[in-house]
């Protein structure tokens, strides 16, 4: 029976990864119409420049004007043309305004409050940027229901850390708890190597660094947070329900 219930944040409750994206499509499409291929411009971002600054910056906002500003230097360097300063300051402005706090999911917060009233719930999520995460967490109102005591911000998301997490929020053996999240990567598949279960959100098109395939088939999949909160109180995963005055 499921014991505690451990909810991602980013693109689980709110809307992070389109604002990255709509910012990175603007970036492709100035770069094609300064005659770089769109498809050699992805490669080089998503593949050299992202991964090299995602080792200097962890995850968070602060590394995407530089990797903007990157891409166009290094695919200048491939292509033997002598890059201009304006237009590498130009491109970097792309990715003003990625560190505003994130907007709810619609539903999200609805669905978090159901889950609370049900299930022991802790919120587990990762940045390497726990004051500027716990600020964006705060914005999005979602500490009026789960308490600030139960919030875990960890730099990365596997198996060990999901361990720690449990350990923090006094949740019980990991076996007895449920992961919600966005990332098959690093939410579902560190969960399920801890012994959990987990709901998988598929948020339609995922960050790129999400992508992993599954360590087991058949995990439950919800289009939203608020259908997975649906799925644990429809009992699909045995939620210990609390008992009077819990
Ligand atoms: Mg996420």
């Amino acid at each position: 029976m499921i014991q505690l219930a451990m909810v991602d944040f980013d693109d689980t409750l709110v809307a992070t990864g389109p604002r990255f994206r709509v910012r990175r499509e603007a970036l492709f499409d100035r770069l094609e119409h300064l005659g770089f291929p769109r498809a050699r411009s992805w490669s080089v971002h998503h593949e050299i420049v992202d991964r090299e600054l995602l080792d200097l910056w962890g995850f968070g906002p602060f590394r995407l004007g530089a990797s903007f500003r990157d891409t166009y230097y290094r695919l200048c360097s491939q292509a033997g043309r002598t890059p201009d300063p304006d237009v590498a300051m130009e491109l970097e402005a792309l990715a003003d305004g990625i560190e505003s706090p994130p907007p709810l999911i619609p539903g999200a917060l609805e669905g978090l409050r159901q889950l609370v009233a049900t299930c022991p719930t802790a919120l587990y999520t990762q940045s390497s940027y726990p004051d500027f995460q716990a600020y964006c967490i705060e914005a999005s109102g979602v500490l009026e229901v789960v308490p600030r005591q139960r919030v875990v911000i960890t730099p990365v998301k596997d198996v060990d850390a999901y361990r720690r997490a449990v350990e923090t929020v006094d949740g019980g053996p990991p076996g007895h708890s449920v992961m919600i999240g966005n990332s098959m990567r690093s939410d579902v598949n560190p969960a399920i190597e801890a012994g959990a279960q987990a709901i998988w959100i598929d948020s339609g098109d995922p960050w790129h660094a999400d992508h992993a395939p599954p360590i087991v088939e058949a995990i439950p999949r919800a289009d939203s947070f608020a259908e997975a909160v649906q799925m644990l109180l429809d009992g699909g995963l045995g939620v210990r329900g609390r008992a009077a005055g819990e």
